[in-house]
């Protein structure tokens, strides 16, 4: 039997669910290839450096994973460098190989803005797992400090959260209700813990709806986290920030969550790409140039009604289930579906037990809004957990 030979590279929220959609099929062969052994859930990250979730809760083992199809998934760890389109082979530093379709599915990274002076050597970012896990050690380790050095004089832990879009948000309020909690627990006297998120716009959350940064705005004033809107982080040194309007701010950390840019492999593409480096699509999701290459999820920008789809967890999966389907059409010769994606809502985690957010135009708020993000991200975990578990009684008991 002639199989489709399907390459996906990047095994994140778009590659995922375009190979578990394309492996119904026994005729697609599809191989993955991931520069990382593990499917890193950056939308639980706010909780794994709060210490709520171990490493193990949010990674996904890709070997495991891809051993829970019906032998029609591979996993290969290898990073991908390059693409040679004219011949149909993706390129890593150990070979060549062969697709007859490709998923180009690679995301984004934190962009360490080079004008930032001393931003790569002081700054955190929070889009690799290896970094988040290294922030959340020393978040934790500081506090401990802080516990050891109690007494009549305790310095304050100062923490600096560049960027208030999604995610400094989310962090910035977890760790402001995580530590409360942990000096009340233990009744600690030194509790001074600063954290300030500095923002270059208006306001935070900028293009999430008004009433979202409303509420997020006065729940981060609750739990006594700062916010400076209209200032840009412009110098780091190892324990002090200077500010754009000229304020000098005492650090023990920054995390940058102020920008990203597409992953590396995306710069040395030879396609068509937009003003901001991401790869260029149409509105089928296939490349401009290669009608047999797809490129899904933060690595590509997409648009409804002219306007910008932000390249969330849930947009990359939408992207996902469309590109499986015009594989699928491509390859029994059908006519391709048009893609009309947009935002199913939003979901702000703001500390523990409270969330923000908007589904189908339905606003919440609270602990039921915070119930819901942890049923959105547990139906997540859970689908991918039955597949990792039957890939694992393949490894192990056959
Ligand atoms: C802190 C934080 C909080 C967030 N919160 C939310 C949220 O609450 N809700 C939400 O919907 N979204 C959220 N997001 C955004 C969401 O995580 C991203 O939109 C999503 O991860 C995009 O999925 P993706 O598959 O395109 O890319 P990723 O999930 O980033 O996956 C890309 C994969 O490609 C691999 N890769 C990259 N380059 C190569 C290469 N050259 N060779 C081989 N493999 C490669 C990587 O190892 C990775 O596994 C958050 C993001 C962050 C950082």
């Amino acid at each position: 039997m002639n199989k489709n030979k399907i390459v996906v590279i990047g095994g994140g929220y778009a590659g995922l669910r375009t190979i578990e959609k394309l492996a119904k099929n026994p005729k697609n062969e599809i191989v993955l290839f991931d520069r990382n052994s593990y499917h890193f859930m950056q939308t639980d990250v706010y909780d794994l450096i709060a210490n709520e979730e171990d490493f193990a809760h949010v990674s996904v083992d890709l070997f495991t994973f891809c051993s829970g199809f019906d032998n029609n998934v591979t996993f290969i760890k290898q990073d991908v460098t390059n693409i040679d389109f004219t011949n149909k082979k993706i390129i890593t530093p150990i070979q060549r190989y062969r697709y007859d379709y490709l998923v180009i599915a690679v995301g984004s990274r934190t962009k360490f803005l080079p004008d930032v002076i001393g931003l790569k050597e002081y700054g955190y970012g929070v889009k690799a797992l290896y970094r988040a896990m290294y922030f959340k050690q020393k978040f934790e380790m500081s506090l401990f400090n802080r516990v050891e050095e109690n007494g009549t004089s305790c310095n304050a832990l100062n923490i600096i959260v560049a960027g208030g879009g999604l995610s400094g948000v989310e962090i910035a309020a977890q760790m402001a209700s995580y530590s409360r909690e942990f000096y009340s627990n233990n009744n600690f006297i030194c509790r001074k813990l600063n954290i300030m998120i500095v923002n270059s716009g208006e306001h935070i959350l900028k293009g999430i709806d008004k009433r979202l940064v409303h509420k997020s705005a006065k729940r981060l004033d609750d739990l006594e986290v700062v916010v400076k809107n209209n200032r840009k982080v412009v110098e780091l040194t190892k324990d002090s920030v200077k500010l754009s309007c000229g304020e000098i701010i005492p650090m023990d950390f920054l995390i940058f969550a102020g920008g990203i840019e597409p992953s590396a492999l995306v710069y040395n593409l030879n396609l068509q790409k937009n003003s901001a480096g991401y790869i260029a699509t149409n509105k089928f999701l296939q490349t401009e140039t290669y009608c047999d290459v797809f490129a899904i999820g933060d690595c590509t920008t997409i648009y409804h009604n002219d306007r910008i789809v932000a390249p969330t967890a849930d947009t990359a999966e939408q992207m996902a289930e469309i590109c499986a389907k015009n594989i699928e059409n491509l390859i029994y010769g059908r006519v391709l579906v048009e893609h009309s994606i947009k935002s199913r809502g939003v979901l702000v985690a703001l500390g523990r037990n409270y969330a923000a957010s908007k589904i189908f135009d339905l606003y919440f708020s609270g602990y039921f809004a915070y119930i819901l993000k942890k049923l959105v991200e547990k139906i997540y975990a859970k689908r991918l957990d039955i597949r990792s578990h039957r890939g694992c009684k393949k490894i192990f008991c056959s």
